[in-house]
C-alpha cells in the first residue's frame, strides 16, 4: 500500500508531550516524508498544501503509544487460562500450549497481536521473548509488513528454571546456550535497523532462574559490544527475591549490579518485589521498569511500589504483557489501571495523575526503548508516530478535560487513525496494513488447532448443556 507523502492533521486537540508538555486546541500537524515539520494552530498551517487532509474535529491527536512488555506469541492463547493458580497458569496451560506451537503458529499470533495494539493506538513495542519455534524471520517479515515500530528479543536461557529442575518447564520452551546466542546474532545481522530503521533485535532473558551467572555476563557483554538492548522478567515473583538470596545476594539489584544487568538498555517486566531502598540505584543507573498493571492484578503478584518509583526518578513504562494474562493488548486500558489501582495502595488520590500516566505510555516507552530522539512525543524532526482518537462518544460525553477523560473513560477501541514514519497504519478504524478478517478467521483457526494438539481443556466452569 502507498501513502501519501505528506499528511496534514487538522483541527485537533493536540497533546504534544513536549518538553513543555504543551496543549494545542484547534492544531494541526504537518508531516512530510515521514517526520513532522510543523506543529501549531491549525490556522497557520493553511499555507500547507498535503497529499492528505485529516480532519481531527473532536478527535485527541498525540503520539503512538508504547508497550514496552509484550509477548506477541501469547495473543493466540488469548483468554486460554483464566482464574486458575499461577503455578497451573504456567505449567498446566501458557507452556503447554506455547510449547505446542508450530508451523506458522508464531506468526499468525504475531498478526493478532499487532492488528490489536494498532486499532487500540499502540505505534511500538517491546517483544520480550521470541522463541525458535515461533519463527524469527517470519516474525521480523510480519512487523515489517505490518509497519510498527518494534524491538524483538530473542530468548536467552541456557537452564529449565529454579534450581536447574528438569521438569519444572514443558519441554517445548527449552532452547539451548549455544543456539540461543547463535540465533539471535544471526537476527540481528539480518534484521537490527531493518523496516526502514523501525526493527531493533534485542536479547530477551528467560528469568533469573533460567539463565546461568555466565550467561548473563556474556549476553551483558555481547548487548554491550553491539550496543542493543536487553530485557527480562524481573521481581514479578517472589521465587526471584529467594533464588538471589539463596545465591548470597540480600536483594534483586544486588544481584542485578553484580551480573552488569542494571544500565538504560535494560527493561525489567514487572519489578515488584523491590524494596523501596532499591530504588534509588534504579534511577541512579537509568534502568528501566515496564510496569503491567492486568497482569499483576489478574494473577495475583502483587502491586509494583510505581508512585514511589515515579518520585525517586526510575523511568517508569507501561506494558499489556500477553493474552493470558491480561487478556488484551489496549494500552489505553492499561494507563486507565495504572492511573487507578496505585491510589488506594498509597492512601493517596493525586498520585500518578493522567497526564503522568500519559508521559509514561509515550515518551517513557519511548526512553525504555532507547528510541526517545526518534519519537515519543510530537515535535519538529522527529517520526510521524502519531495517533488521533475520536472523542465524540457516548462513553466520552461530556468531553470537559480531554486529557483526563481519556485515561479514566477511554479505551482503545476510541482510536480512529494511526501513523508511523507518516505512513497510514489505520485509517477510520479500518487496518491499511494487515487484513483484519483474514488475521481474525486465521487466529481462530491455529487456535483450535493448538489447543487440540495440546491436549488442554478450556471452558466455564459453569455447566455446557
Ligand atoms: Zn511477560
Amino acid at each position: 500500500m502507498t501513502s501519501p507523502r505528506s499528511i496534514l492533521i487538522k483541527n485537533g486537540y493536540i497533546l504534544t508531550v513536549n518538553p513543555k508538555r504543551e496543549i494545542i486546541t484547534e492544531g494541526a500537524i504537518y508531516i512530510e516524508d515521514g517526520k513532522i515539520v510543523d506543529v501549531g494552530k491549525t490556522d497557520a498551517h493553511s499555507k500547507y498544501n498535503a497529499d492528505l487532509v485529516i480532519d481531527a474535529k473532536n478527535g485527541i491527536v498525540m503520539p503512538g503509544l508504547i508497550d514496552t512488555h509484550v509477548h506477541l506469541s501469547q495473543a493466540l492463547i488469548r483468554g486460554c487460562a483464566d482464574d486458575v493458580s499461577l503455578v497451573n497458569w504456567l505449567k498446566g496451560y501458557v507452556w503447554v500450549l506455547q510449547g505446542n506451537f508450530q508451523g506458522t503458529d508464531g506468526v499468525v499470533s504475531a498478526e493478532l497481536c499487532m492488528a490489536e495494539m494498532i486499532r487500540t493506538g499502540t505505534t511500538s513495542f517491546l517483544d520480550c521473548m521470541i522463541h525458535t519455534r515461533y519463527g524469527l524471520d517470519a516474525i521480523s517479515q510480519s512487523v515489517e509488513t505490518a509497519g510498527m515500530r518494534a524491538a524483538l528479543s530473542k530468548i536467552v536461557m541456557d537452564s529449565t528454571g529454579y534450581a536447574d529442575n528438569p521438569d519444572i518447564m514443558y519441554p517445548g520452551m527449552v532452547e539451548n546456550a549455544d543456539d540461543c546466542l547463535k540465533e539471535t546474532d544471526e537476527m540481528y545481522k539480518k534484521w537490527h535497523g531493518g523496516a526502514d530503521g523501525r526493527l531493533q533485535i534485542w536479547y530477551g532473558l528467560r528469568s533469573l532462574g533460567g539463565v546461568s551467572h555466565n550467561l548473563f555476563k556474556e549476553v551483558v557483554r555481547l548487548a554491550r559490544e553491539k550496543k542493543t538492548g536487553m530485557t527480562m522478567h524481573l521481581g514479578e515473583v517472589v521465587d526471584d527475591v529467594e533464588y538471589v538470596k539463596d545465591n548470597g545476594y540480600p536483594n534483586l539489584t544486588s544481584f542485578a549490579k553484580d551480573m552488569g544487568l542494571l544500565g538504560s538498555d535494560m527493561v525489567f517486566a514487572h519489578g515488584i518485589h523491590f524494596e523501596d531502598k532499591e530504588l534509588e540505584l534504579l534511577a541512579e543507573t537509568k534502568t528501566n521498569i515496564s510496569h503491567c498493571p492486568s497482569s499483576n492484578t489478574k494473577l495475583a503478584s502483587g502491586f509494583a511500589k510505581i508512585p514511589q518509583m515515579m518520585k525517586a526518578g526510575v523511568p517508569v513504562s507501561i506494558g499489556c504483557d500477553g493474552g493470558p494474562s491480561n487478556n488484551t493488548y489496549d494500552m489505553v486500558q492499561e494507563m486507565r489501571l495504572t492511573a487507578l489501582i496505585h491510589k488506594p495502595m498509597v492512601n493517596d488520590p493525586l498520585v500518578l495523575p493522567a497526564e503522568q500516566v500519559i508521559e509514561m505510555a509515550t515518551l517513557n516507552g519511548a526512553v525504555a526503548m532507547g528510541i526517545q530522539d526518534e519519537v515519543g512525543s510530537l515535535e519538529v524532526g522527529k517520526k510521524a508516530d502519531i495517533i488521533i482518537i475520536g472523542m465524540d462518544d457516548i462513553g466520552l460525553t461530556p468531553n470537559t478535560n480531554p486529557v483526563s477523560n481519556l485515561v479514566y473513560s477511554g479505551s482503545g477501541h476510541y482510536v480512529d487513525t494511526v501513523i508511523v514514519d507518516g505512513r497510514l497504519l489505520m485509517e477510520k478504524k479500518k487496518l491499511l496494513t494487515l487484513d483484519e478478517a483474514k488475521v481474525r478467521s486465521l487466529a481462530r483457526e491455529h487456535s483450535t488447532k493448538l489447543i487440540e494438539r495440546a491436549g488442554v481443556k478450556i471452558e466455564p466452569k459453569w455447566p455446557v448443556r
